[in-house]
């Protein structure tokens, strides 16, 4: 067994939880600090998971029994490379283990992407959740037709977040900002497009069958393009298809002339420019075919005239000070990336997979972590005592699991009857809320 080690976390996500979990239970004796460069923790759980999906967030009450724990600290609001470079966290550190996430929005790559009222889903989903870098993203929903590039799940979020009334978003922690222009927005219609066939979709049936709910649209699609049956040597995905498809065949039939409110399910198409001047006034589409199982365009085109567009197309790595990054991701070899440098999540295997699929893949890594180790039986780094140097000389307002507390307990307080919270989306002004209680 390895002695305890010095270990600092960066990113307190879903997936650098699970490895301070695993830490913990594995080698109890190592201490732990876990840093973000929010004031708040917990990554996408609060950021990105969408804000009617509440009980999807009760997996923190897990994540605070680990923060509890007493050789493990988190440290927010101080951020690698922008607070702290990362050769400093290896000097005070054994061990570093990169948790960040992949936080860039992967381009379409096609022209006319700078036009105002393009979005990726990452600014977008960020915005409507409270993320505080992203609060001044203020998309224009002056609008009647948004379309949302994808078939994954956050791009059913964002159809979704459009198309909800107040009321129903009534429970959900939707940030005021988000809130106030979403539920004036005269937005009409939403195009969820995906370049694949109906069955490739990756949609969870959950998030699908919500289309059927909503109080204020209705939901459209081709339904003669459906295929009777999906049959695959893999059970569970000729379960999950074929639920889809049911439930595909359950909305709307699409016909050429819809009045109402509106999302539409399009399938097999690929946006290959953005059209306008300097804002997005339509988006062409090219038809796909699929043919030894990939989509392959067919030279038609068509147009979807529009005023805003969200591309739910997955996320990468962007650059940071010091890390290898190959194919979106942080380079690495099981989650090892050099000497007492190690990588965990989405940022060491890509953006895919939920809450859940980062606990093993994190377990992995400290497994091989305490294996690396195991022969290590002194260490002589300074651990949080470091890090608490570091942010004293360089005047940084660190905040800590009880600071956090008393800035969820605000939230919680300001919130209306049935919201579970009412996010503050300025890190100023979570931090006059602890100078307030100083
Ligand atoms: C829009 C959206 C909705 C989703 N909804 C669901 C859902 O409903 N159910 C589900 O199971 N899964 C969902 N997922 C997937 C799930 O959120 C991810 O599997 C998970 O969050 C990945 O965990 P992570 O820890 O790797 O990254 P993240 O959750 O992104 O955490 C990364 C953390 O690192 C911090 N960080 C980043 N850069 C730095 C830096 N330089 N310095 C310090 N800290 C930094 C960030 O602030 C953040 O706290 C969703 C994902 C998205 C994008």
């Amino acid at each position: 067994m390895a002695v305890g080690l010095k270990i600092v976390i960066v990113g307190s996500g879903p997936a650098g939880m699970y490895a301070a979990g695993a830490i913990v239970k594995k080698n109890p004796d190592s201490v732990i600090d876990i840093i973000d460069k929010l004031a708040t923790p917990y990554g996408l759980v609060r950021a990105g998971v969408a804000p009617d999906h509440q009980t999807t967030k009760n997996v923190t009450r897990a994540y605070d029994k680990i923060m509890e724990n007493e050789n493990v600290r988190f440290v927010g609001n101080i951020g690698l490379a922008t607070d702290i470079p990362l050769e400093k966290l290896r000097e005070i550190y054994d061990v570093v283990i990169i948790a960040t996430g992949t936080p860039k929005d992967r381009s379409l790559g096609i022209p006319g992407e700078d036009k105002d009222g393009v979005f990726g889903a990452q600014t977008f989903v960020y915005w409507y959740n409270g993320h505080p870098e992203f609060t001044d993203a203020v998309p224009n929903l002056e609008i009647e037709t948004a379309v949302v590039i994808g078939n994954g799940n956050v791009a059913l979020d964002v159809a979704r977040i459009l198309m909800r009334t107040e009321a129903e978003m009534a429970s959900s922690d939707l940030a005021d900002h988000a809130a106030k222009k979403i539920f004036n927005s005269p937005l009409q219609r939403v195009h969820v497009v995906g370049r694949r066939a109906p069955e490739n979709a990756q949609f969870s049936s959950k998030e699908l069958s919500e289309f059927g709910d909503l109080t204020s649209a209705k939901t459209y699609t081709d339904k003669t393009s459906l295929p009777d049956e999906f049959v695959s040597e893999d059970k569970k995905e000729t379960k999950v298809v074929n639920t889809n498809l049911d439930l595909l065949r359950s909305f709307e039939q699409i016909k050429p002339s819809i009045t109402g409110r509106s999302v539409h399910l399009d399938f097999l198409a690929s946006p290959v420019e953005i059209l306008g001047d300097t804002s997005i006034t339509g988006v062409k589409f090219e038809r796909n075919e699929i043919l030894d199982g990939k989509a392959v365009g067919t030279g038609e085109t068509y147009e979807i005239d529009c005023q805003l567009l969200v591309s739910c197309i997955g996320y990468e790595m962007g650059i940071l000070e010091g890390l290898p990054v190959e194919r979106g991701v942080i380079k690495n070899e099981e989650g090892c990336v050099g000497k007492g440098l190690y990588v965990v999540g989405w940022a060491k295997r890509g953006p895919s997979g939920t809450i859940g699929t980062n606990r093993i893949d994190s377990q992995n890594v400290v497994d091989r972590i305490l294996e690396d180790y195991i022969n290590v039986e002194d260490t002589a780094k300074p651990g949080p005592e470091g890090l608490d140097a570091w942010c004293t000389e360089n005047n940084i307002h660190a905040v800590s699991f009880d600071d956090w507390k008393k800035i969820d307990a605000a939230e919680k307080e300001r919130a209306s009857d049935e919201s579970p919270r009412r996010k503050f989306v300025r890190t100023r002004d979570m931090l006059s809320i602890l100078d307030e209680s100083r």
